[in-house]
């Protein structure tokens, strides 16, 4: 599992990661990234977890092991490992579901890739905790509209324009989001991607997004992000 710092971008070594304790959003490499970015900005983008920690960001004291607040605070954990586990698979579907060429050279600000989640009840493997049950392209005014009980995990503020975001949306039992998390990546090729070719995707018979859910389902990460940097 590669993870990327928060504030250097550089890559994590596996079990160094150092999450924000209070929002447990953004991850660094060292305590110095976390101290710096802390000062640089971080503290002022930064909202207290609601399952780890009080409003005004005490942490909460330790579920007892089993309850229900427990529960909650395991998938909570497992699906910030999924996502980080398909962190950079999937932010090239983002890239792929803004389709650049093809839109207002600003879309990267406006709309962002969602992914609605459920818990997989029978996962064979870590990877397969969560299954994608829709993908689409969403504003993201709406979104925050929409759902505005998550109103308090979307980041205050406007989009980074040199920034791509996507939203993975966790569903309870019933379909209904009971968590989201907001993912912000640099794309460093973005200029690139707003003067390809307009029919870039004309050839490519099947949507991304039924790409997306067959590969979260049936492939790993690793294998996943070999077949897309290698096609596209
Ligand atoms: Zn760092
Ligand atoms: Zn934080």
């Amino acid at each position: 599992m590669k993870a990327a710092c928060y504030f250097c971008n550089n890559d994590i070594p596996e079990g160094k990661v150092k999450r924000c304790s209070r929002c447990r959003l953004t991850i660094y490499c060292s305590k110095e990234c976390q101290t710096a970015s802390w000062k640089s900005g971080h503290r002022t983008i930064c909202r207290p977890h609601p399952l780890f920690n009080a409003p005004d960001g005490t942490p909460m004291p330790k579920p007892e092991k089993f309850s229900n607040a427990w529960a909650e605070q395991q998938i909570e954990k497992r699906f910030d490992a999924w996502i980080q586990a398909w962190r950079g698979s999937f932010s090239q579907f983002a890239m792929m579901a803004l389709d650049l060429p093809n839109h207002p050279c600003d879309r990267n600000m406006t709309h962002c890739m969602t992914l609605w989640v459920r818990v997989n009840e029978d996962p064979v493997a870590r990877i397969r905790d969560f299954l994608i049950r829709k993908a689409g392209v969403r504003a993201i005014a709406e979104l925050r509209r929409e759902h505005s009980t998550l109103e308090d995990l979307l980041p205050a503020g406007s989009v980074d324009p040199t920034k791509v975001c996507y939203v993975v949306l966790l569903e309870d039992a019933q379909g209904r989001p009971r968590r989201a998390q907001y993912v912000q990546f640099e794309y460093g090729a973005l200029e690139i991607w707003r003067h390809m070719p307009k029919d870039m995707y004309a050839g490519i018979p099947i949507d991304w997004s039924d790409v997306l859910k067959y590969v979260v389902d049936q492939s790993t990460p690793e294998e996943t992000m070999v077949k897309l940097t290698s096609e596209v």
